[in-house]
């Protein structure tokens, strides 16, 4: 006999699944790096380590800037690297730095 679907059993049989994606999408996306040679990291001047950014090429860079204590750092004070509000779905390295660092308040 077939079961009657209802909104509550759809919800029921595809819940676990949609988790399911949601959380290994999370875990696929976290610790991947942005790559530096990407167009959008090279538009904004992006370098995992502050200290290689050209400062001729890029002025607003100054020493003690860093993704670390930017505004738009999605990480904690002892992370390697972390995301950016700015990057979806990359993270990047708390020495890195890229053009529209902004101090955190
Ligand atoms: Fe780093 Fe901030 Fe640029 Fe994001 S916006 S890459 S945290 S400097």
């Amino acid at each position: 006999m077939p079961t009657r679907l209802t909104r509550r059993t759809l919800l029921l049989q595809t819940a676990p699944s949609l988790l399911g994606g949601a959380l290994c999408g999370h875990v696929a996306a976290a610790g991947k790096l942005l790559d530096e040679q990407s167009p959008e990291a090279k538009a904004l001047g992006y370098k995992g380590d502050a200290s290689k950014v050209d400062a001729k090429t890029w002025p607003k860079w100054r020493p003690g800037r860093t993704c670390a204590n930017c505004l738009l750092y999605v990480g904690l004070p002892a992370d390697t690297q972390g995301g950016c509000t700015l990057f979806y779905g990359v993270e990047v390295k708390a020495a890195g730095w890229c053009d529209l660092w902004e101090p955190k308040p």
